[in-house]
C-alpha cells in the first residue's frame, strides 16, 4: 500500500522533476525565499543540477539590515555533483544542498515503476506458492476453485505448482 501510494506520488511529480530538469539547461533559475528574518533560502536550478543555500544568522541579535549584507563567497552549484556542506562565513552559517536533477528523475522513474515489476513477480510467487494470487491466502486443500477468503475464481491448473 506504501510503496503504492509513493508510486503515485512518483508518478504525479516525475513530470515536474523532468521539467525542472530541462529549464535548468533553458533557462536557470534562481530563487530566494526568507523563511524567518534569520534564515534565507535559495534555490538554484542550473545546467541541470539543483542547488539549495540555506543562509543562517548565528545570533538573534543581528537585524534585518545586517542580514542583506551581500556575501564574499557566492558559489553556485557545479554541473554533476552531489553534496551536502555547511561552512560559517564571518557571522553567517551557509549550508548547501546540491543534487544533480537526474538523480530525482531517475529515483522518481524508478519508484513509479515499482508496482509494475512486484505485482507480476508477487502472483508468480504466490502460485508458485499455492496462494491466491489476488489476497495470497493459501489455497492448499481448497479445491472449489474459488478463494475462500476473497472469492477469486481460480483454474485449477493454475495451481498446477501447488505443493502438498
Ligand atoms: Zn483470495
Amino acid at each position: 500500500m506504501i510503496i503504492k501510494g509513493l508510486a503515485v506520488i512518483a508518478i504525479v511529480t516525475l513530470p515536474m522533476s523532468a521539467l525542472l530538469w530541462r529549464q535548468s539547461h533553458a533557462d536557470p533559475v534562481q530563487h530566494r525565499y526568507d523563511v524567518t528574518p534569520h534564515k534565507s533560502l535559495r534555490v538554484y536550478l542550473i545546467n541541470g543540477v539543483c542547488g539549495l543555500r540555506l543562509l543562517t544568522m548565528p545570533t538573534k541579535t543581528n537585524i534585518k539590515a545586517t542580514f542583506h549584507t551581500p556575501l564574499n563567497s557566492d558559489p553556485t552549484p557545479s554541473q554533476g555533483s552531489l553534496m551536502l556542506t555547511s561552512s560559517i562565513n564571518g557571522p553567517y552559517r551557509t549550508t548547501w544542498l546540491v543534487f544533480p536533477l537526474w538523480m530525482t528523475t531517475g529515483l522518481l522513474t524508478i519508484v513509479g515503476a515499482i508496482p509494475v515489476f512486484t505485482g507480476p513477480v508477487r502472483q508468480r510467487w504466490r502460485k508458485w506458492k499455492g496462494h491466491c494470487i489476488q489476497c495470497g491466502y493459501d489455497l492448499r486443500g481448497n479445491n472449489s476453485g474459488r478463494c475462500s477468503e476473497c472469492g477469486f475464481r481460480y483454474r485449477h491448473d493454475d495451481n498446477r505448482m501447488r505443493r502438498y
